[in-house]
């Protein structure tokens, strides 16, 4: 598991975009960015599917990573940005 300060971090990362904006990260620029060791990168898609799953988050495979402005195959996640629609 990843540690409540390694969390916290991701968050800062993720957050860390011009407001309407979303800036996405692939799996390896995260990880950098939060400096998560590659070990650790199970834990890292854990704890991202949990907050895909509360809705904080969103993540698909393949596209346009900002972090680096390369394209790829593998997992994006971006902070979800968009507020929650009312009832
Ligand atoms: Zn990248």
């Amino acid at each position: 598991m990843l540690s409540r300060a390694q969390e916290a971090r991701v968050l800062e990362v993720l957050r860390d975009c011009p407001s309407d904006a979303i800036r996405t990260y692939c799996l390896e620029h995260l990880a950098a960015a939060v400096k998560i060791l590659p070990t650790h990168a199970a834990d890292l898609i854990t704890f991202l599917q949990a907050m895909r799953a509360t809705g904080d988050c969103e993540a698909q495979y393949g596209g346009f990573c900002d972090a680096d402005g390369h394209d790829t195959e593998d997992l994006l996640v971006w902070i979800n940005v968009t507020p929650p629609a009312l009832p």
